[in-house]
């Protein structure tokens, strides 16, 4: 049986589907700080199974012990549950360092208290910040992050090393995300920021749909060939699979600790993802151009090929398939919340 962290969240429910799909057992904590409880109804609508649910905090020591005796099938984790707002973390890094690290640290106490020994984690290609070379692979030096966020995430794998290394048996994967962005092709889980969203893609959905007013492009004059940043944007349900195979890795294959890229391996600017979102969809987004945000790094996308030579997994749906997929979550969720 897996544990996931954070399971209701975005990446995590889609990472339930693709777990519950292959046949795995599975059981979610989240606190639901970041998302609803009714999450689990669109699992159980494309699974037709219903994962078994703990409302809890990951920092709660007694709450962890109580998860692991009642589940004492749980034989690794996936760790999704953290904080991700990079804006916000700058305003209230303690907040995003009790959560996300303190959040890890109590979790592999627990683990290691129950003899659980398998662990995913959830990074960001933040800890490259802006690599030297493009396509970025696993080799690039990790650099101190811009964010209070994304130096938890860096935190985070420094200690997942540390603990591997102590020799107490702990086997860790950390996947380095890119930029994760689509719903499932069932319309019935997606992306669901809280308040306005800081992401492009739900930004350019929530605008498409007349949530917002018009997009606002952050930056037209980086050195990139149409000015805007480029980033490397993956879909969920690709990245989703990535967990399993890693997971699937840890449990066949004598591995201690080991870090993957999972992007596509393309860049694609703020303006290609406008214009393949105009394509696919068949509207015309209003936008216009600002100046850059703080802290954001001008151009990245990933070298996956360390992912696809150890662990045989690519990132395969298109760019345009995949903005369609946001489009459509869009409008039946906002059809859901009408009719509730
Ligand atoms: P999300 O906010 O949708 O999901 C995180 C979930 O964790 C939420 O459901 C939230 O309620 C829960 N949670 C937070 N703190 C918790 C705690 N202390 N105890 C229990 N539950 C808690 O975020 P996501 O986009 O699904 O991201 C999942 C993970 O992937 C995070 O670790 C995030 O930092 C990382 N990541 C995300 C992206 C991205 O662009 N979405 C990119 C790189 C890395
Ligand atoms: N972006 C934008 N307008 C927005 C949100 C994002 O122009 O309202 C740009 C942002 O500057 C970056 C890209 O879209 O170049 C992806 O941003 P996002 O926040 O989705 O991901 P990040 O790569 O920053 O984690």
């Amino acid at each position: 049986m897996i544990l996931v962290t954070g399971g209701t969240g975005y990446i995590g429910s889609h990472t339930v589907v693709a777990l519950l799909d292959k046949g795995y057992e599975v059981v979610i904590i989240d606190n639901l700080s970041n998302s609803e409880e009714s999450v689990l109804n669109g699992i159980k609508k494309i699974t037709g199974k219903t994962p078994a649910f703990v409302k809890g905090d990951v920092k709660n020591q007694q709450t962890l012990d109580k998860l692991f005796q009642d589940y004492p099938k749980i034989n690794a984790i996936i760790h999704f549950a953290a904080f991700k707002a990079v804006g916000e973390s700058v305003e209230q890094p303690l907040k995003y360092y009790d959560n996300n690290v303190n959040g890890l640290i109590q979790l592999l106490k627990t683990m290691e208290s129950h003899s659980v020994n398998k662990i995913v984690f959830s990074s960001s290609c933040t800890v490259y910040g802006q690599p030297g070379i493009l396509p970025v692979d696993e080799t690039a030096p990790v650099v101190k992050p811009e964010s209070p966020y994304g130096n938890t995430k860096k935190i985070n794998e420094e200690i997942l090393f540390d603990a591997v290394k102590s020799g107490k048996g702990l086997k860790a994967i950390s996947l380095r995300y890119f930029n994760p962005i689509g719903a499932h092709p069932s319309a019935l889980i997606g992306e669901l920021p809280i308040g306005v969203p800081n992401n492009l893609l739900p930004y350019i959905t929530q605008t498409a749909i007349g949530i917002r007013k018009e997009l606002k492009v952050f930056g037209n004059n980086y050195n990139t060939p149409d000015g805007t940043c480029i980033r490397d944007y993956i879909n969920i349900n690709d990245l989703a699979n990535a967990h399993v195979v890693a997971l699937e890795y840890l449990f066949n294959q004598n591995v201690e600790y080991d870090v993957f890229n999972l992007g596509t391996g393309k860049g694609s600017s703020v303006l290609e993802v406008i214009s393949a979102f105009e394509k696919s969809c068949n509207i015309s987004l209003n936008y216009s151009f600002a100046p850059p945000r703080n802290g954001d790094v001008e151009k990245v996308w990933a070298n996956p090929a360390k992912a696809k030579k150890i662990l045989n997994w690519k990132a395969k749906i298109s760019l345009e398939d995949t903005v369609l997929s946001a489009w459509e979550w869009e409008n039946h969720y906002r059809k859901q919340l009408k009719n509730n």
